[in-house]
């Protein structure tokens, strides 16, 4: 046990006086000095009392001050030490704060009492919320996730059960201009603080435009997968109508036989034999009739199969499907250029028959243009209709056809060369009117020809007034 210095002085005294007056009388004694000299000797030994205790005192203390000293002296270095120790920590401490705040990535330390003891600029910069408003979880589950806080905020607070990182999965987060955002979290648990507070850290990733890419490419793909489906049936559509002008030639070439024989021989011929040769030809041309009616009901029920369905779709893409379709359904011969200037991306139209209109627009326009001039595609919103138009540089419509070439089978004189069927611009017709639209052309023959689709979308007309 460590007696306190001036316990152990007292107590050094008290132990000199005590043995001084006990002892020196019998000192005296012992050496037999005379009674006389007592007084005078009680003196000196009063001085010498005096002058022993005061240098052990002395002596005493002067040891009890540098021990006191040199105990200052190494406080004191301790306590530079410890300083300088907590001033490398608060640096520590602010440069991990500042590497929280300047994370590249939404980052959030909180302690398992609720608080948000640091974030990282992208969390509030993204989210929109002002680190002030982000002081508690609670705070935060209140403006990120709204009516699901409770159980978002059950779910953090588990978090602080964890012994290493863990990845959470995709979190949609509401803003503070309300739009969503898609953060993908994962969370480490950090330890505890001195004051045994418990802290997690959550790491986001936003992967919001990821996901919105993903799902354009996916709605990209499905577009292009109908596309190619409507280009299928188009297809189908021409190899009817070969079929069927090959499947003519038989009663036709039977009927101008029959024909033949009557004009020639007819007026050598009894009146069976003719009866014979006008039944063959009426047979056959009820054949031939039928065979028309029969393929054209044929085309226009496959054609019609698809009733008028609007939807809101993604006008933009689908244009841009579509022209990239058709300029590699024909091997790139024309370049195929796309203009959005009001910047339109959703319509609500039916999807099918917009597909079809565009099919047989650009198909025709690069049918009819010389290979390597450009073909236009523009869309553009006025008065709540949605205008498409299909611009060539090609030959052009004469004056005579111009009103015909809506019909079913109409076919210009100067294209007989250019495979067709004649009923493209019909279909396109009867995809505009299922919509109550109209479709127009300008054409100036040599120059080329600009058809325009007007199509009005549920809601922002009265459309029936319209229809042209
Ligand atoms: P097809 O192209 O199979 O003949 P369509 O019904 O698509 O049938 O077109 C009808 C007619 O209109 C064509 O035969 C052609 O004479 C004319 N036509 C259509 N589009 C164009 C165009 N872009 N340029 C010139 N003529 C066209």
């Amino acid at each position: 046990m460590q007696l306190k210095p001036q316990v152990r002085i007292a107590g050094v005294y008290l132990i000199i006086a005590t043995l001084w007056i006990l002892f020196s009388d019998s000192v005296l004694f012992f050496f037999r000095i005379d009674s006389s000299l007592i007084p005078s000797i009680s003196i000196i030994k009063g001085m010498a009392y005096v002058l022993v205790t005061g240098a052990i005192l002395f002596l005493h203390l002067r040891r009890e001050f540098r021990q006191r000293d040199k105990l200052e002296e190494e406080l004191r270095a301790r306590i530079e030490e410890v300083q300088r120790a907590r001033l490398v920590l608060e640096q520590s401490e602010t440069r991990f704060r500042k590497a929280i705040e300047e994370a590249p990535v939404p980052m959030l330390i909180f302690a398992d009492n609720g608080e948000v003891l640091a974030l990282s600029r992208p969390w509030y910069e993204i989210s929109g919320y002002e680190p002030a408003e982000l002081k508690r979880l609670e705070h935060w589950a209140e403006l990120a996730y709204g009516p699901q806080k409770t159980a978002m905020l059950d779910r953090i607070y588990q978090l602080f059960d964890l012994t290493g990182r863990v990845d959470e999965g995709e979190v949609i987060i509401r803003c503070r201009d309300g739009s969503e955002r898609t953060w993908l979290f994962s969370s480490t648990p950090l330890g505890k603080l001195p004051d045994r507070r418990r802290i997690v850290l959550s790491i986001a990733t936003d992967v919001t435009e990821l996901r919105q890419a993903q799902t354009a490419a996916l709605e990209h793909e499905g577009l292009k997968a109908r596309f190619q489906k409507e280009q299928e049936r188009n297809a189908l559509v021409q190899r009817i109508i070969a079929a069927l002008s090959h499947d003519l030639r038989g009663p036709l070439s039977v009927i101008a036989t029959a024909r033949d024989s009557l004009a020639y021989y007819g007026q050598r011929m009894d009146e069976e034999k003719r009866a014979e040769k006008l039944d063959v030809i009426g047979r056959q041309v009820a054949f031939a009739l039928a065979l028309v009616d029969d393929t054209v009901d044929m085309a226009r029920g496959r054609l019609s199969e698809a009733d008028y369905r609007p939807a809101r779709i993604n006008i933009e893409a689908l244009c841009r499907v579509s022209a990239s379709e058709v300029s590699s359904a024909k091997q790139d011969s024309h370049p195929i250029s796309f203009s959005n200037p009001g910047r339109l991306e959703f319509a609500v139209l039916d999807e099918v028959l917009v597909t079809r209109i565009l099919l047989n627009l650009l198909s025709n326009a690069i049918k009819y243009s010389p290979e390597g001039s450009e073909v236009r595609l523009e869309i553009d919103r006025r008065d709540g209709w949605l205008l498409l138009r299909v611009i060539d540089q090609g030959q052009g419509i004469s004056e005579t056809d111009l009103p015909h070439i809506f019909e079913p089978f109409y076919r210009a004189e100067d294209v007989r060369s250019i495979r067709g069927s004649g009923l493209g611009l019909s279909i396109v017709k009867d995809c505009v009117e299922r919509h109550q639209g109209r479709v127009s052309v300008e054409s100036q023959p040599g120059r080329g020809s600009s058809f325009t689709v007007e199509l009005p979308e549920p809601g922002s007309h009265d459309v029936a007034d319209q229809v042209s």
